[in-house]
């Protein structure tokens, strides 16, 4: 908890300030609530969030003397309530012989550093990891990911640059089902010459996937980057329209002022959050826990 904290300090000092500029020997009463929601939606909460969340305060407040320690705790205790149906960590089927996840997002959101940091995590738990650069349009990101593979020692199937991503997923899919491996993590482009093509190339790939293991692709985890803010929101809707996402993880959220962003999304998208980044390391992942992030993000 204390690491989050570390790592959300700029998130939280901001809210946490905010909310005891606007609190200290003040009564909450319209003036109070407007500063309360303006503060809330510079913090990324999101427009929706920050008026539902000022609402839920002056419910039991209004008119009355507050201090700045009753509003963080009572917004914490709705952000948690918030967030709380979304943190779900990703879980895996033992007898899935590999299970499937496909990781997709916008280039450098961090796609191959959680790949690594998922693998390392998994291999710590002794489970057989295997991992596919299928991002076959940059040349560096299949180098990265074998430097992820041999640093979590997990082997990398791996193409030439500009090789078909379908075809190098199938060749995964084949290899992991033939080891017995217990999870295949599966990286992809962020970016083709267009969306157009994008979308087939990601399309093509969950359906060859399908093809080898029709059960498969058994989670599609999109990867944000915390410190786009609200652009994260408009990441979610453009991949919603590309695959069918089943879960996130948000990184960077040890360098950012833009934790709020989580909360906003988990509002806006319901879908679970499986885990956070707070680092390039790997040790750097945190599972997302509602109620210590809310703390960690009103300060
Ligand atoms: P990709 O293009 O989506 O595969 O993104 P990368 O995994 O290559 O990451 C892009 C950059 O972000 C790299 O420099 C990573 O080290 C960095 N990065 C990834 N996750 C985190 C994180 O949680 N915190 C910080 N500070 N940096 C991160």
């Amino acid at each position: 908890f204390s690491r989050l904290k570390a790592g959300l300090t700029r998130s939280s000092s901001k809210l946490g300030d905010g909310i005891a500029g606007i609190f200290t020997k003040r009564k909450l009463d319209d003036a109070a609530l407007e500063e309360l929601e303006e503060l809330l939606i510079t913090a990324d909460l999101g427009v929706t969030t920050a008026t539902k969340l000022t609402a839920n305060l002056a419910k039991t407040r209004f008119d009355k003397e507050v201090d700045p320690q009753e509003v963080r705790e009572a917004l914490a205790g709705d952000i948690a309530g918030i967030l709380e149906p979304v943190a779900r960590p990703l879980t895996l089927d033992p007898s899935n012989k590999p299970n499937v996840v496909l990781v997709v997002g916008v280039n450098g959101s961090g796609k191959t550093t959680t790949i690594g940091k998922l693998a390392t995590h998994y291999r710590r738990q002794g489970l057989s990891v295997r991992l596919a650069a299928g991002d076959t349009f940059r040349a560096a990101a299949i180098e990265q990911l074998k430097i992820w593979g041999e640093r979590s020692g997990c082997p990398v199937v791996a193409g030439k640059q500009g090789a078909d991503a379908a075809g190098l997923a199938f060749e995964a899919v084949e290899q992991a089902k033939a080891a017995g491996d217990d999870l295949l993590l599966i990286d992809t482009a962020g970016r083709l010459h267009n969306r157009a093509e994008l979308m087939a190339e990601l399309q093509k790939v969950a359906r060859v996937i399908t093809k080898v293991e029709p059960a498969a692709p058994h989670h599609v985890v999109l990867v944000l980057d915390a410190t786009t803010g609200q652009n994260a929101l408009t990441q979610i809707g453009t991949f919603k329209e590309l695959v069918n996402l089943t879960g996130l993880v948000v990184t960077k959220l040890d360098g950012s002022a833009r934790g709020g962003v989580l909360v906003a999304l988990a509002e806006k998208f319901g879908l679970p959050v499986h885990a956070i980044g707070v680092g390039e390391g790997a040790e750097d992942f945190r599972p997302f826990t509602a109620k210590d992030f809310a703390r960690a993000l009103v300060g």
